[in-house]
C-alpha cells in the first residue's frame, strides 16, 4: 500500500523522477571518463544558461571578459570566479534565471549564522536530488517507501505537528519527538518494523546510546542508518553499530548544491558526479550544481574543509565516481586564545587523534564564554590516563595560550535538531 501512495505522490510532485532514477542507475556503472564527459556537457549547459539568462553571471563574466565558449574542458572552470556565500545572499534575485520552467519549488535554508536563503528550484533539479538519494538507498537494498524512522528537530507547534504527521504518513515515516522515557519507548517499538533510519547524526547517536544504556529491544530489520547534516563523529560509530546492527552511513549535501556525496557499502563517500562538480581549492570545497537551471550555482564556496582522494584510488564496490576522503569541518568559527585566534577545526583533529592514537573515542562539545578560556564537555567518564591524554592533545594545539576546564559525564544533546560541537559566546 505504501508503495502505491508513495508512487502516486511522487508522480504528481516529481514527474521527471523515474526517468532520472533510471539514468542514475545506468550511469553508476560508467567509467570515470564517461562521467567526466557528461559533466562537461552539463557544465557547458549551466554556464550558458547562467550567462544568457541571469543578470549576475552576465555581469561577472563580462567583467573578466569570459564568454561561455571559452569553457571547453572541465579545467577551464578555473577561469570563472568563485561565488561566496555573501555574494550569493546579496544577489539572490540577480542569480535567478529569467527562463521559464514548467514547474518550480521554493527551496529554503536557514543558515546557522541566521542568514536564510530562499530560491526557486526547477522540478528536474528537485527530482535529480531525490533520485540521487534513492540511488544511495538502492545500494543498501532500501526502497524509498520502506518504513523509516526520522530524526529531525522536534520543537513543533500543535498545528505544525499535525501537518508533519500527515506528511510523515505519506512517506511511511515516523519520528522521535522526545527522549522522555514513555514517548521514547514508543518510538523504539516502532523502530522494530523500520527498514531504515535517517536524520541528524547526533540524534541517531543519542537514540542508539539510550537503546544500549536502557537495554531496550534492539531493532532487527534495519538495513541502513543514514546520518546527514552534521559530521559523523568517531565516537558515534560504535554505539550505532551496537544498537542497530549496521554502521552509520553518511550522506553529504546542501540545499543550494544538492547531494554531493553518498557513502557506498565499502565505506567510501562517492561524489555524486552526475549532479555536482566538486573542486578542492586550499582544502576548501567549491561546488557547481550541474542540474539547477533555475538558480545557477557555479564554483560556490560552501564553507566546508574537505579532502578529495587521489584520482587513482579505486573502490571495491566497482563505482568509478571520485571519492571524498574527508569532510573535516565547517569554516569560519574562531576560537580565541589570549593572544592568537585559532580555527574550530582544531577540535576535530584533537578528538580524531585521540581516537586514532589512543583508541579513546569521546563525544564532546566545546564552549567558549570568554577569550583565553575553553570548557570541554565530555560525555564519557574519564580515567586519570584519559584525562592526561586529552590534556596533552589539547595543549598540542593551543599551547600556553588557553586555559581549559574539562567536565566529564556530561549530557550532550540538542533538543531541536543540529548539535553544535563548538559553541562560542564571544
Ligand atoms: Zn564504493
Amino acid at each position: 500500500m505504501f508503495k502505491q501512495i508513495f508512487k502516486l505522490g511522487q508522480n504528481f510532485r516529481n514527474p521527471s523522477l523515474n526517468k532520472i532514477y533510471k539514468f542514475l542507475k545506468a550511469s553508476e556503472n560508467w567509467t570515470i571518463s564517461q562521467l567526466e564527459e557528461y559533466q562537461l556537457e552539463r557544465l557547458k549547459k549551466i554556464i550558458s544558461i547562467a550567462y544568457e539568462s541571469t543578470e549576475f553571471y552576465k555581469k561577472t563574466f563580462d567583467e573578466i571578459g569570459i564568454k561561455p565558449n571559452d569553457i571547453e574542458t572541465l579545467e577551464d572552470l578555473k577561469k570563472l570566479p568563485v561565488l561566496t556565500k555573501n555574494e550569493l545572499l546579496s544577489n539572490v534575485e540577480e542569480i535567478h534565471s529569467s527562463n521559464t520552467f514548467k514547474k518550480v519549488f521554493i527551496a529554503s535554508t536557514s543558515g546557522t549564522t541566521g542568514n536564510s536563503l530562499s530560491f526557486k528550484r526547477n522540478e528536474e533539479a528537485d527530482s535529480f536530488n531525490r533520485a540521487s538519494i534513492f540511488r544511495g538507498y538502492s545500494w543498501y537494498g532500501v526502497l524509498p517507501w520502506d518504513r523509516n524512522g526520522y530524526f529531525w528537530g522536534f520543537n513543533f507547534t500543535k498545528k505544525e505537528q499535525k501537518k508533519t504527521e500527515i506528511l510523515d504518513f505519506i512517506q511511511n515515516r515516523f519520528r522521535v519527538f522526545s527522549y522522555e522515557p514513555s514517548s521514547f519507548n514508543l518510538f523504539v517499538n516502532k523502530l522494530q518494523k523500520a527498514t531504515f533510519i535517517h536524520g541528524y547524526s547526533s540524534m541517531i547517536y543519542q537514540t542508539a546510546k539510550l537503546i544500549n544504556d536502557r537495554k531496550l529491544p534492539k531493532p532487527k530489520k534495519i538495513k541502513l542508518v543514514k546520518g546527514t547534516s552534521e559530521k559523523i563523529k568517531e565516537s558515534y560509530k560504535e554505539e550505532v553499530q551496537k544498537a542497530f546492527g549496521v554502521k552509520i552511513t553518511s550522506e553529504y549535501g546542501a540545499t543550494e548544491s544538492g547531494i554531493i556525496a553518498f557513502e557506498c557499502l565499502e565505506g567510501n563517500m562517492h561524489l555524486n558526479m552526475e549532479g555536482v562538480l566538486v573542486e578542492e581549492v586550499n582544502q576548501e570545497i567549491l561546488v557547481t550544481n550541474l542540474q539547477l537551471e533555475s538558480f545557477p550555482i557555479i564554483r560556490y564556496k560552501l564553507g566546508d574543509y574537505i579532502k578529495l582522494a587521489s584520482k587513482n584510488k579505486k573502490c571495491a564496490c566497482g563505482m568509478e565516481h571520485r571519492i571524498l576522503e574527508e569532510i573535516t569541518g565547517r569554516i569560519g568559527e574562531n576560537v580565541y586564545g589570549n593572544i592568537e585566534i585559532y580555527p574550530s577545526l582544531y577540535f576535530y583533529y584533537i578528538f580524531k587523534n585521540l581516537d586514532k592514537e589512543k583508541e579513546l573515542s569521546l563525544n564532546y562539545q566545546v564552549i567558549q564564554e570568554e577569550k583565553g578560556k575553553l570548557k570541554f564537555k565530555i560525555e564519557q567518564n574519564l580515567s586519570e590516563l584519559n584525562k592526561k591524554d586529552l590534556l596533552q592533545e589539547i595543549k598540542k594545539y593551543f599551547k600556553q595560550d588557553m586555559e581549559f576546564e574539562i567536565e566529564e559525564n556530561c549530557q550532550i544533546q540538542s533538543k531541536n535538531g543540529k548539535l553544535k560541537s563548538f559553541i562560542s559566546k564571544i
